[in-house]
């Protein structure tokens, strides 16, 4: 493996968001005895703590989290959502806008450091001072949608950052993969209409949100193509998703030729999650993220940016992001998956042929993509 200078964003104030204990309350009559929220800083600071023990923090470039300005957010979320926020944050917290939400006291600036933890991670790698970055942020961001907060998603740290490249970094062309469990129906509503960005969600079929993610959802008029949607079958472990990398992903990024490319890093295709439903191992996650620091070799410097979003088994997760950083920083820390003993032979590995023909129709829109796309910059 080549070693690489990896940035990496984590602040402690992400764990300070606080989602309380309200999970599954509603709709429930009554009967849910309170429970810390799916939601919490769990996975996330244990990530971050394994990161120190394991010793690669050593061998990472720590990039400091900044806010994100007012300006920054209004460039992809409208005024309301972003005053809402602002002012029940300064109450006493309350939803991101879907009632599945929640968010405490304080957590408006917690959201803006998150969106402007993946804006420095993204500045880092475009002005050269890092090869890749990896931004452990909390809230997670892929579920926003321009208008309001959902899923758990308050601002949409991807599409905050992306539009932070486009108006100040001189960045043109950029693609997103988001290989989260639930649909990237954030990033897909925000960039429907733009042709310039590539939005490619790999994720379980109708999860969440259930009514979006389908292969037939290609991008509004004028952007036709540059939203695919791969979404696989519960049950699919790594030969799968590794498959959607190598036939839709690599040969969509490669006809799209952007210059950036931004990761939507979801934890919760693990086989031990507790709200999806996929097979994925550590090993499967470091292959993933191995294959696309090979795809943006190959399409733009090695220009690649890992923003976290989802996953919630507090166990699992810390040993998927290792991976996923050892890939990105070509180093072996000699940490070993705990898990591996119980999931790296499960036959839910190999893809099956219910599996296959979901890709194969993701496959037919990458191959449209490569055909009849302007230059970068010539548009
Ligand atoms: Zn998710």
């Amino acid at each position: 493996m080549t070693e690489r200078r990896t940035g990496y964003v984590w602040h402690e104030r992400y764990a300070w968001h606080d989602t309380g204990t309200g999970v599954g309350i509603a709709g429930s009559g009554g009967f849910n005895q309170p429970h810390q929220a799916f939601e919490s800083s769990e996975s996330k600071s244990r990530f971050a703590g394994l990161v120190e023990v394991s010793g690669l923090i050593d061998d990472l470039v720590r990039i400091p989290a900044r806010e994100a300005s007012d300006a920054d957010l209004l460039r992809v979320h409208t005024p309301e959502h972003v005053d809402r926020i602002r002012r029940e944050s300064a109450d006493r917290g309350g939803d991101g806008g879907d009632g599945f939400t929640p968010f405490g006291r304080g957590s408006f600036e917690i959201a803006k450091l998150a969106a402007g933890g993946t804006m420095a991670a993204v500045e880092a790698v475009v002005r050269g001072r890092v090869d890749n970055a990896y931004a452990l942020v909390r809230p997670p961001g892929h579920h926003a949608r321009r208008e309001m907060g959902m899923g758990y998603c308050i601002f949409s740290n991807v599409g905050v950052a992306i539009e932070y490249a486009r108006a100040e970094l001189g960045v043109g062309r950029v693609a997103i993969v988001d290989y989260d469990v639930h649909h990237g129906n954030g990033a897909q509503q925000i960039f429907w209409d733009d042709p310039d960005v590539l939005a490619i969600s790999i994720h379980q079929d109708r999860l969440f949100p259930q009514d979006s993610g389908s292969v037939e959802e290609v991008g509004g008029v004028g952007a036709e193509d540059t939203t695919i949607n791969i979404p696989l079958p519960a049950g699919s472990g790594n030969g799968a998703y590794l498959a959607a990398i190598d036939r839709v992903v690599r040969p969509a990024i490669l006809g799209f030729r952007p210059e950036l490319i931004l990761v939507s890093s979801g934890f919760d295709p693990s086989a031990v999650d507790p709200l999806g439903c996929m097979s994925v191992t550590a090993g499967g996650f470091r292959s993933m993220a191995a294959r696309l620091v090979e795809i943006a070799d190959e399409t733009c410097g090695g220009r690649i940016v890992f923003s976290h979003e989802g996953g919630y088994s507090p166990v699992h997760v810390p040993f998927c992001g290792l991976a996923v950083l050892e890939a990105l920083s070509g180093r072996d820390t000699g940490v070993e998956d705990p898990f591996a003993i119980s999931f790296d032979d499960s036959p839910a590995h190999p893809l099956q042929p219910w599996q296959d023909t979901v890709i194969e129709r993701a496959e037919e829109i990458a191959a449209r993509l490569g055909l009849g796309r302007a230059e970068p910059g010539e548009r």
